[in-house]
């Protein structure tokens, strides 16, 4: 079951350098390490950022 969306940025660890990271955060801010976001985020975020596009334009 999907609990309801929370907002708080969760903390994982760096697969290379074990330094804990935002799970935001597309890159390592410790050792540099690219962290790629899972295709479901990326597709969320591209949906959220056209859902504010179109409110955006009909208030106008
Ligand atoms: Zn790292």
């Amino acid at each position: 079951m999907m609990n309801a969306r929370k907002t708080e940025i969760r903390l994982e660890e760096c697969k290379v350098c074990k330094g804990q990271i935002a799970s935001t955060a597309e890159v390592c801010p410790h050792c540099g390490a690219r962290l790629k976001p899972p295709p479901t985020v990326v597709f969320l975020v591209f949906v959220i950022v056209m859902l504010v596009f179109i409110i955006f334009v009909s208030q106008l």
